[in-house]
């Protein structure tokens, strides 16, 4: 959970930081559907304004994505916390995530698991990220630049896999580094026809099933 003190002091008290403000996106992302009371905590406690260029932080309490530079977007909250709360159905121990971004879904999950992996392919987002987590007291993330559709072998395998830039498949690489009982929460599709997907690997083999329509960025090429 992210305390007080955590938040950055030039924003305190500032109107778009109010606690109704927060408490007014948590309150519609739960008429929406987010139930979980842990992920809804975390998101609660952890202001979103910060992983934004100040000029959009009036915008941040807003249920949009948000522009992050190089491109990319932060994801919506209720998109983050639809995934999360997927995710999360049971503890899952260490989690891989695929699209660091600006590290806000990397800050949710970090107090829901044990561990987490965040790739991201752009490299000055991952250092941009890494250090806010840094400074938001965050350390149970390994943070590594690369493509996250090629997964992580060195702390494999992951109890959950999260990914935020859509793929047209479901890369083999990723479901071999599953462990067994372990799910994958991801966007498939084209650009413009996205499905949220879930997959659980279990002792009989994969299972999988559609949750609903959403939009990503689309995955980017590995590095050359
Ligand atoms: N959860 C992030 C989402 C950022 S958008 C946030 O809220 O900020 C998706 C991210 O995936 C982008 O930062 C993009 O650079 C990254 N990405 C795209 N293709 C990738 C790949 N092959 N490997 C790792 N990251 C990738």
């Amino acid at each position: 959970m992210y305390s007080e003190q955590l938040r950055k002091p030039q924003y305190a008290g500032s109107g778009m930081t109010s606690e109704r403000t927060r408490r007014r996106l948590i309150d519609l992302i739960r008429s929406m559907g987010i139930t979980d009371r842990a992920v809804l905590g975390v998101m609660q406690s952890l202001p979103r304004h910060i992983f934004v260029d100040e000029a959009l932080a009036s915008r941040a309490y807003e249920n949009t994505a948000l522009p992050i530079g190089q491109g990319q977007t932060i994801s919506q909250p209720y998109t983050v916390g639809l995934m999360t709360q997927t995710l999360l159905n049971k503890p899952r121990s260490k989690v891989l995530e695929i699209g660091t971004g600006c590290g806000y879904q990397t800050a949710i999950l970090a107090p829901l698991c044990d561990e987490v992996v965040s790739l991201e392919r752009i490299v000055s987002l991952h250092r941009k990220a890494r250090d806010l987590l840094y400074d938001l007291g965050v350390r149970n993330v390994k943070f590594r630049h690369g493509d996250g559709f090629a997964g992580m072998r060195d702390f494999a395998p992951y109890d959950g896999i999260l990914a935020a830039a859509v793929s047209e498949d479901v890369p083999e690489e990723l479901i071999d580094q599953l462990a067994e009982g372990g799910r994958v929460v991801m966007p498939v599709g084209k650009t413009d026809r996205q499905v949220l997907i879930v997959i659980d690997k279990t002792s009989t083999g994969l299972k999988q099933r559609e949750i609903e329509a959403v939009r990503f960025v689309p995955r980017l090429a590995g590095l050359s």
